[in-house]
């Protein structure tokens, strides 16, 4: 079995932690951030200082995926998310039979136990603490890697890490979990490698987030999806642990208009103006600002350039490898399944012929989580596109059969119980929009129910409502 360092101790760096120490290696997490998880929830939600991850107090929603692993990979840490008051949400329990046909056994797939970041990340911790053969170090960061030279001309072999405080730590392989800002890129270049290739746009979104709580504990009634498409807005009405949930408001960042969106009053009158969520705002705020985020980048790494890796020794695992705009809140999933992967991989690849294992991480990426990736890039492209040409007063229509199809999807599946499960499968990632239209006839039926997406009644307000609430 192996020494491994895990740099960062995110959703991906302890979850990576856990399985490779739960599989016999030796493993050591070193985390930036030196605060330890707070016992209560409000302590983490109020208190836990995590500033190496920019998004910890946005909005967050772990999808049914998510679930579906801690359930089958790590259920210590369910018992630990339940503790903490984490909620089982499952929509085909709450919406009309007409939209579900009604409750099926099987759609106890699409529960998903979620929970406001911190409250999650705690319990990661928490179980983390118990794992025996990990060590979880905080307020250690890398600086840098270690190498004893190159396997092949300009591939260094990394054998470890040095701290910011100078200390040097061995270890048969770096597993990379320092988040979409990770400094590997740098790292790597520092130790003569050829830099990773890299594909990096600013999504174009801007986030205005804040949570709730409600007086008894309840959750408020779903009256649409959790992310909804609202003209040139979009929202997010994510349900949370301890009958709390959070809420955004999605815009383009080149929408100057809104920017008035980080004023709360702004803020609570736009969401008023909103008919099918307005009633998730009749509650306890639980900040008194609006939380926003900008620039957040879709990001994709490739550690294989030119057929070749870039370095051995060392492998990215979830944002570090790939990240995109979060309204899909897809990313601890996916993550999550990438670490699941590696884990995997170690079982029956060796570290004793680092080439081999860089490579075939590469492919086993690019088969397993990639998919994941590619389509959360497009939905995010198109929406973007859509927004800007809706603030220009334009009609969308890229004429692209892909963004066709998953509209008419949507569209589709308030109509088709079949089309209602197949669309949340994408929802609750444990599908790509290929694989739920691949079977015979799915396509033929999204075309017949929902070919006029366009069409559909719509309860967003017009730009002019919109910019006439957001000025007030
Ligand atoms: C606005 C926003 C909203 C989101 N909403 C959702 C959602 O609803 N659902 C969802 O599934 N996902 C969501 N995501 C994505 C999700 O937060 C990430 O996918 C997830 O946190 C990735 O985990 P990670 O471990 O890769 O990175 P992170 O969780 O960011 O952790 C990286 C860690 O590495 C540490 N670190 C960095 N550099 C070093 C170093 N040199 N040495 C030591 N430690 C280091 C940092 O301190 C940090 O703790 C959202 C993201 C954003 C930006």
């Amino acid at each position: 079995m192996a020494r491994i360092v895990v740099i960062g101790g995110g959703v991906g760096g302890l979850t990576s932690g856990m399985l490779l120490a739960r599989d016999g290696h030796d493993v050591t997490v070193l985390e930036r951030d030196a605060a330890s998880p707070p016992d209560t929830p409000d302590d983490a939600w109020n208190s836990w200082d995590r500033r190496g991850v920019n998004q910890f107090r946005m909005v967050h929603f772990f999808a049914p995926r998510f679930r579906a692993l801690l359930e089958s990979e790590l259920p210590d840490v369910v018992v630990e998310a339940e503790a903490l008051g984490a909620l089982r949400y499952n929509p085909m329990r709450l919406v009309p039979d007409e939209m579900s046909g009604g409750y099926r056994d099987t759609d106890a797939e699409f529960v998903a136990l979620t929970a406001r970041r911190p409250v999650m990340e705690a319990a990661l911790a928490r179980a983390c603490a118990r794992t025996p053969g990990l060590d979880v170090r905080r307020g250690v960061a890398v600086s840098a890697l270690l190498s004893d030279g190159d396997v092949a001309s300009g591939v260094p072999n990394v054998v470890g890490v040095r701290t910011d405080a100078g200390d040097e730590l061995h270890a048969d392989l770096v597993v990379d979990a320092a988040g979409r800002r990770s400094s590997l890129p740098a790292m790597l270049t520092a130790l003569g490698a050829r830099a990773p290739e890299e594909e990096l746009e600013d999504s174009g979104f801007m986030y205005y987030g804040r949570h709730f709580r409600s007086v008894d504990g309840s959750i408020p009634p779903l009256m649409c999806g959790l992310l909804m498409p609202w003209g040139t807005v979009s929202t997010s009405t994510l349900p949370g642990d301890n009958g709390t949930w959070g809420l955004a408001i999605i815009t383009s960042a080149k929408d100057a208009a809104l920017r008035a969106l980080r004023d709360v009053d702004t803020w609570m009158r736009t969401w008023r103006a909103l008919p099918l969520v307005a009633h998730w705002v009749d509650a306890e705020p639980l900040d008194d600002e609006v939380a926003i985020m900008a620039k957040i980048e879709d990001r994709h790494r490739s550690f294989v350039v030119d057929g070749l890796p870039v370095a051995t020794g060392v492998l990215a695992v979830a944002d570090s490898w790939a990240c995109t705009n979060p309204s899909l809140g897809r990313g601890a999933a996916i993550g999550f399944m990438h670490a699941v992967e590696l884990r995997d991989l170690l079982r029956v690849a060796s570290i004793d012929f680092p080439m081999e294992l860089a490579q075939r991480w590469h492919e086993v990426t690019e088969a397993t989580v990639e998919p994941y990736y590619r389509a959360t890039l497009d939905f995010d492209r198109h929406r973007l596109a859509e927004i800007d040409a809706g603030i220009e007063g334009k009609m969308y229509d890229p004429g692209d059969p892909q963004w066709e199809i998953g509209q008419a999807l949507t569209a589709a599946a308030a109509k088709d119980p079949d089309l209602f499960r197949a669309w949340l499968k994408i929802i609750a990632v444990f599908a790509c929009p290929d694989e739920v239209l691949a079977p015979p006839g799915v396509v033929q039926k999204v075309v017949e129910l929902g070919a006029n997406w366009r069409d559909e009644p719509s309860f967003a307000p017009t730009r002019e409502e919109l910019l006439a609430v957001v000025g007030g």
